[in-house]
């Protein structure tokens, strides 16, 4: 289990976030706001997939509206995300958001910034400050190199922090995003060096699913191994459940998120394999779909290195020429022909 940085709690909603909490996924809607159905629905979506908080932007004055109808139909706290406006900050706060997510950066006024501070101290709504590489001005100069980029962003941090610490409001979640992963994990680490606030990761503008995974797993990955990262959100263009559920694949395996679904251990196949592995391993699959046990179930090539790799399996089909084995707790309970194994894992299952 990775040990995590100390942080202070900063409530938002009924989540708890910081070192005291689980790390708590979140995600945003990809729905218009004003649709209030679908974005009520996508939350729930968020939820079921493992969400436990949901960002939802609010550009306009009519997405505020939405927004604060929204909050009255979900079970889980809501974020609003604020990018110029600062009207649109108080109007999302009055309506119910449990966090806002503020770029201070992109707020010119200082005194608009004192009136959302003070709006949120009395609605008890907690602010993340977001501080993105590709916002702050300095940065846009091409030619700045890595190292002065995150000295850069954790100074703009530091400014915001104090502009907000300066007003006693303490109610903080910190954020600093590229799209580079060494960049946003040096600029974490430095972060979670100056200050003992939770944070919030993510690697920004990380493509689509397919590409975002990987890089999204080592950024992620490495803070949080590190100890470092109270609140994750994968950023990939796509369905938003997709997102969720790569961020929970990443807590999982690094002990920081409690499995209820099956996992799914499959061999890579060699020459060795007596069965064809991953057609066997696509059917155990839409078999497991829907249990929610806990449970570790393997599919493996060969009784050569199966039974072994497999000997922390609940359940584990080794196969051979046209037929498997079938092992429950590393102890051979039953010799299956090949168009029986599906059955009689099931039949196992459903006595787990
Ligand atoms: S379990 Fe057997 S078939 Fe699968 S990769 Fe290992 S040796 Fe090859």
């Amino acid at each position: 289990m990775t040990k995590r940085r100390k942080t202070v709690t900063v409530k938002v909603g009924s989540v708890k976030i910081g070192s005291a909490a689980p790390v708590a996924i979140q995600s945003m809607t990809k729905t218009p706001t004003v649709d209030i159905s679908r974005c009520v629905k996508q939350v729930n979506q968020l939820v079921r997939a493992g969400c436990r908080l949901v960002r939802i932007a609010v550009p306009t004055r009519a997405d505020t509206a939405a927004f604060a109808k929204i909050v009255q139909k979900v079970t889980i706290p809501l974020i609003a995300d604020i990018h110029f406006s600062p009207q649109r900050a108080i109007e999302s706060i009055e309506a119910g958001a449990a966090k806002i997510r503020l770029n201070p950066g992109n707020i010119k006024n200082r005194k608009d910034i004192h009136r959302i501070i003070d709006a949120a101290k009395m609605h008890k709504t907690a602010i993340r400050i977001g501080v993105n590489e590709a916002s702050i001005r300095d940065l846009k100069i091409k030619d700045v190199p890595p190292s002065r980029r995150t000295a850069l962003m954790l100074r703009e941090m530091k400014k915001y922090v104090r502009l907000f610490e300066n007003r006693n409001f303490t109610q903080l979640v910190l954020s600093a995003k590229s799209s580079d992963t060494s960049r946003t994990i040096e600029v974490n680490r430095r972060i979670a060096r100056s200050f003992n606030y939770p944070i919030h990761l993510g690697l920004t503008h990380a493509g689509l699913p397919e590409d975002a995974q990987i890089p999204s797993a080592i950024t992620l990955g490495t803070l949080l191994a590190e100890g470092i990262g109270d609140t994750i959100r994968v950023s990939a263009a796509g369905n938003p459940i997709i997102e969720t559920k790569i961020a929970k694949q990443i807590l999982i395996a690094l002990g920081l998120y409690k499995r209820t679904e099956p996992e799914l251990i499959v061999c890579p196949t060699c020459a060795r394999a007596g069965i064809d592995v991953i057609k066997l391993a696509r059917k155990v699959k839409k078999a497991l779909a829907g249990i929610d046990k806990p449970l570790r179930i393997a599919v493996m090539g060969c009784i050569v290195n199966g039974p072994g790799e497999a000997t922390d399996a609940d359940i584990a089909v080794c196969a051979a020429k046209n037929k498997a084995y079938i092992y429950r707790n590393a102890r051979k309970i039953a010799t299956v022909p090949e168009n029986k194994i599906i059955p009689t894992l099931l039949k196992e299952l459903k006595s787990l």
